[in-house]
């Protein structure tokens, strides 16, 4: 089976446009994994579930989260609450992210219900990660990397790299030259690019990412978590990034879903 990606969510943390908030959906022959789940993330999934008989919440084998902003993070209540009333989950759960996101989701799930259940019918495991860490997660090799982003705890990116595809997610960050790392040889980097230059040092912005194009060896660099400002500038980036040598450069959006190979493409 292809690796897919589907996004459930391009959006910055304002749900600038009525884009949703972090999280996208990647499957492949092992099943399906979510890489963050901000507030919006839920009903997204939901909504591509009633059109994809077969996927639904219980789908999902593991959370990977970038960091603990609300907007990564802040729909796995949601998710949980989802599981643990609704679909009546069985199937083990894995939530993987920084060192302290079991405890920091044991709060945030206190404050939104009350008290943690004690037991659950299902199996949640968390795995936390350190910059630099590589770990097989579900039979998926996962590294993590240092984000440059202020948050509560480390952000990181995750790379994986899977028998059919390596594809990279960079979550918040600015630039650092761990992005060079993080993207080396994949076939899709998922990348940050919020905002117009000088609005917020703890993003990319296109103005910071093109110098660096011919760092980022990928073949499909694919921008999301845009803010008003760089969804704008739209044509202007897919044209400046048509150069010789450069990767290919589209722009994400909700429910936009692509196949990753050697030349990642929309699914029609
Ligand atoms: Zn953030």
């Amino acid at each position: 089976m292809p690796v897919s990606l589907t996004v459930l969510g391009s959006g910055d943390a304002f749900n600038s446009e009525g884009r949703g908030n972090a999280c996208y959906l990647l499957r492949d022959e092992l099943g399906a994994v979510c890489v963050d789940f901000g507030p919006t993330a839920l009903m997204h999934l939901k909504a591509l579930a009633a059109l994809e008989p077969g996927l639904d919440p219980d789908a999902i084998d593991a959370v990977f989260v970038t960091h603990l902003h609300g907007d990564h993070f802040g729909g796995l209540h949601l998710l949980l609450v989802d599981a643990e009333f609704s679909a009546r989950r069985h199937k083990p759960l894995v939530i993987c992210g920084p060192r302290g996101i079991e405890e920091h989701l044991a709060r945030w799930y206190e404050l939104a219900f009350g008290k943690v259940p004690a037991c659950r019918d299902f199996d949640l495991r968390f795995v936390e990660l350190d910059p630099g860490e590589a770990r097989v997660v579900l039979g998926r090799r996962v590294t993590a990397l240092p984000a440059a982003h202020t948050c509560p705890g480390q952000a990181l990116c995750y790379r994986f790299d899977l028998p059919e595809a390596a594809v990279a997610f960079s979550g918040d960050t600015a630039w650092t030259d761990a992005l060079i790392d993080l993207a080396k040889d994949t076939e899709l980097f998922v990348c940050d690019c919020t905002e117009a230059p000088g609005t917020n040092p703890q993003h990319l912005t296109w103005e910071a990412l093109e110098p660096k194009l011919d760092t980022l060896q990928t073949t499909h660099l694919l921008l999301s978590h845009l803010g008003p400002s760089m969804r704008r500038a739209a044509d202007r980036i897919q044209c400046a990034a048509g150069r010789a040598g450069a990767p290919r450069v589209s722009i994400a959006d909700d429910g936009l879903c692509l196949r990753c190979g050697a030349a990642a493409q929309p699914i029609p």
